[in-house]
Protein backbone atom coordinates (compact mmCIF):
# COMPACT_ATOMS: atom_id res chain seq x y z
CA UNK A 1 0.00 0.00 0.00
CA UNK A 2 1.36 3.18 -1.12
CA UNK A 3 2.64 5.80 2.34
CA UNK A 4 2.88 9.47 2.91
CA UNK A 5 6.60 9.94 1.53
CA UNK A 6 7.25 12.55 4.00
CA UNK A 7 6.67 10.79 7.34
CA UNK A 8 3.41 12.11 8.28
CA UNK A 9 -0.55 10.98 8.28
CA UNK A 10 -3.26 12.42 8.44
CA UNK A 11 -6.00 12.77 11.12
CA UNK A 12 -9.68 13.02 9.96
CA UNK A 13 -12.30 14.97 12.39
CA UNK A 14 -15.62 15.24 11.46
CA UNK A 15 -17.49 18.21 13.45
CA UNK A 16 -21.03 18.85 13.48
CA UNK A 17 -20.48 22.76 12.97
CA UNK A 18 -20.36 25.42 10.04
CA UNK A 19 -16.39 26.27 8.98
CA UNK A 20 -16.84 29.32 10.72
CA UNK A 21 -17.27 27.61 14.02
CA UNK A 22 -15.09 24.75 13.64
CA UNK A 23 -12.75 24.14 16.09
CA UNK A 24 -9.28 25.70 15.55
CA UNK A 25 -5.97 23.16 14.53
CA UNK A 26 -4.39 23.04 18.07
CA UNK A 27 -8.01 22.49 19.70
CA UNK A 28 -8.67 19.94 17.30
CA UNK A 29 -5.22 17.76 18.11
CA UNK A 30 -6.39 17.47 21.71
CA UNK A 31 -9.22 14.87 20.34
CA UNK A 32 -9.17 11.70 19.16
CA UNK A 33 -9.42 11.44 15.65
CA UNK A 34 -12.48 9.84 13.53
CA UNK A 35 -10.00 8.06 11.06
CA UNK A 36 -6.60 7.98 10.97
CA UNK A 37 -4.91 7.57 7.33
CA UNK A 38 -1.53 6.59 5.95
CA UNK A 39 -1.79 7.64 2.40
CA UNK A 40 -2.95 9.86 0.27
CA UNK A 41 -5.60 7.79 -1.63
CA UNK A 42 -6.99 6.63 2.03
CA UNK A 43 -7.41 10.54 2.20
CA UNK A 44 -9.17 11.33 -0.71
CA UNK A 45 -11.19 8.14 -0.36
CA UNK A 46 -12.48 9.30 3.56
CA UNK A 47 -12.62 12.92 2.68
CA UNK A 48 -15.11 11.84 -0.92
CA UNK A 49 -17.14 9.08 1.55
CA UNK A 50 -17.74 11.39 4.37
CA UNK A 51 -18.47 14.33 2.24
CA UNK A 52 -21.21 12.05 0.35
CA UNK A 53 -22.44 10.66 3.68
CA UNK A 54 -23.56 13.95 4.87
CA UNK A 55 -24.99 14.58 1.62
CA UNK A 56 -27.37 11.61 2.00
CA UNK A 57 -26.19 10.67 -1.91
CA UNK A 58 -24.39 7.72 -3.06
CA UNK A 59 -21.55 6.99 -5.05
CA UNK A 60 -23.13 6.98 -8.34
CA UNK A 61 -24.82 10.37 -7.89
CA UNK A 62 -21.58 12.09 -6.78
CA UNK A 63 -18.71 11.13 -7.91
CA UNK A 64 -16.09 14.21 -6.31
CA UNK A 65 -13.51 13.06 -9.72
CA UNK A 66 -12.12 16.49 -9.85
CA UNK A 67 -11.78 17.16 -6.10
CA UNK A 68 -10.39 13.77 -5.76
CA UNK A 69 -7.91 15.05 -8.14
CA UNK A 70 -7.46 17.93 -5.51
CA UNK A 71 -7.65 15.97 -2.40
CA UNK A 72 -4.37 13.40 -3.78
CA UNK A 73 -2.54 16.43 -4.74
CA UNK A 74 -2.94 18.32 -1.33
CA UNK A 75 -2.17 15.35 1.03
CA UNK A 76 0.39 14.17 -0.99
CA UNK A 77 1.94 17.45 -0.62
CA UNK A 78 1.46 16.96 3.41
CA UNK A 79 -1.29 19.82 3.51
CA UNK A 80 -4.21 19.69 5.98
CA UNK A 81 -7.62 19.88 3.64
CA UNK A 82 -10.86 21.07 5.32
CA UNK A 83 -13.99 20.96 3.34
CA UNK A 84 -17.95 20.35 4.01
CA UNK A 85 -21.07 21.79 3.54
CA UNK A 86 -22.55 25.41 4.13
CA UNK A 87 -24.16 23.92 7.51
CA UNK A 88 -22.08 21.57 8.65
CA UNK A 89 -20.66 19.11 9.16
CA UNK A 90 -16.80 20.87 8.84
CA UNK A 91 -14.78 17.24 7.45
CA UNK A 92 -11.04 18.46 7.94
CA UNK A 93 -8.19 15.71 7.04
CA UNK A 94 -5.21 16.88 9.15
CA UNK A 95 -2.03 16.37 8.07
CA UNK A 96 0.40 15.19 11.36
CA UNK A 97 3.96 14.66 11.39
CA UNK A 98 4.67 10.64 12.63
CA UNK A 99 6.56 12.12 15.05
CA UNK A 100 4.32 14.60 16.90
CA UNK A 101 1.53 11.63 17.04
CA UNK A 102 1.09 9.43 19.84
CA UNK A 103 -1.36 7.38 17.49
CA UNK A 104 1.65 5.44 15.61
CA UNK A 105 2.31 3.28 18.29
CA UNK A 106 5.81 2.52 16.65
CA UNK A 107 7.07 5.84 18.95
CA UNK A 108 9.86 4.69 21.65
CA UNK A 109 9.18 6.04 24.90
CA UNK A 110 12.00 9.01 25.71
CA UNK A 111 14.18 7.18 27.79
CA UNK A 112 13.99 8.33 31.65
CA UNK A 113 17.46 8.47 32.24
CA UNK A 114 19.25 11.77 31.09
CA UNK A 115 22.51 11.69 29.85
CA UNK A 116 25.24 14.49 29.51
ZN1 LIG B 1 -1.74 10.24 14.35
Amino acid sequence: MPQHANGLHHHGYVERSTLSNALTAPERRMLDPDEVMHSPEEVAAWLAGTLRAAMGLTEDEVAFTDENQIWLTESRRGETIVTGLNDGPTITAEAIYDSNCECERQLKPVPAKKRR
